[in-house]
């Protein structure tokens, strides 16, 4: 495309809510047949507020809460930040350490607790009773998300928590699919979780349980396959990802370090915008053909 024709193509995104890094990132779009998007606080809301504490056998609620809320209090993943607020807890933490896309493990109060994925428990030979395990199930085929909470050798609780679908996402969905690109919805959450929030936002195609690490290289197997890819995403487990795809699109509700990664930021972090970036584009290239 011309300077020219790049220019107004800026400024017109700029109306849109399209923040556009360098006049080269609309000519990128160019091609793009499929769209990989991030689940949480990209096509949900990414707050999350807690449902349900299950307890095993002999615990108490508010102890789960006490020593799981205070652990949380140190992530910033949206989960953590739903336990942290629900438990308000002030017991003191020591040793705290994020596990990358497991969960949080550290010293509570003289405790060694865990909150995570139940694989993470498993890691300390901590495994949940079966009652706890049928919850987690449960919680996870409703479409939430669901950790396990252990400490001191023992697994002790099942807590869920919900997000909820942007009520834009389906519809965006839509428009994406319109304008010829392929939708796939890719996350750390487990895969019937991500089923439930891909069925409801019109997504067939679902890869989940990817560690934040192997985001990137989902998106790298995609290219290799011959398919052009956009990438849309919010968390700092994105970045990369969004770096490779051949189009970056940050929610601009997202963290800094997703949107400088990004060749475009999605303002209001609304995903139809996403279809309004493309459409965008196309124009703009065939402004100048
Ligand atoms: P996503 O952002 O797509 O959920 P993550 O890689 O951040 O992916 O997390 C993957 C999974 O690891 C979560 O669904 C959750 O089960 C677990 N997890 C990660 N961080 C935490 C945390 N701070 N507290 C509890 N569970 C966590
Ligand atoms: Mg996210």
């Amino acid at each position: 495309a011309t300077p020219t024709a790049l220019m107004v193509g800026t400024g017109r995104g700029a109306q849109l809510g399209i923040l556009i890094k360098g006049p080269e990132a609309l000519e990128s779009t160019h091609g793009i047949d499929t769209v990989v998007l991030d689940k949480t606080g990209t096509v949900t809301s990414g707050t999350m507020t807690l449902k349900d504490v299950f307890t095993a056998e002999g615990e108490e609620r508010d102890e789960v809460l006490r020593l799981a809320g205070a652990l949380e209090a140190a992530s910033e993943h949206p989960i953590a930040r739903a336990v942290a607020r629900a438990a308000n807890s002030t017991a003191k933490v020591e040793d705290f350490a994020n596990v990358e896309g497991l969960g949080v493990q550290g010293v509570v109060d003289g405790h060694a607790v865990l909150v995570g994925r139940p694989q993470l428990l498993a890691e300390w030979s901590q495994h949940l009773p079966s009652g706890l395990s049928e919850e987690l199930d449960r919680a996870w085929a409703r479409g939430e998300t669901a950790v396990a909470v252990g400490w001191d050798g023992k697994a002790r609780a099942v807590l869920t928590v919900a997000d909820v679908i942007k009520p834009t996402s389906a519809e965006a969905i839509t428009e994406l699919r319109a304008l010829g690109l392929r939708p796939i919805l890719l996350t750390g959450d487990n895969e019937t979780v991500a089923r439930t929030v891909a069925e409801a936002a019109g997504i067939d195609d679902v890869i989940a349980e990817v560690l934040p690490a192997d985001k990137v290289e989902v998106v790298k197997r995609l290219q290799t396959e011959g398919r052009t890819v956009a990438m849309i995403g919010d968390g700092v487990n994105d970045a990369a990802a969004l770096a490779q795809a051949d189009l970056g699109m940050a929610m601009g509700t997202g963290t800094d370090v997703a949107i400088e990664a990004s060749d475009l930021t999605l303002v209001r972090g609304d995903l139809r915008v996403a279809a309004d970036a493309i459409r965008l584009s196309r124009r703009t290239l065939r402004t100048i053909k």
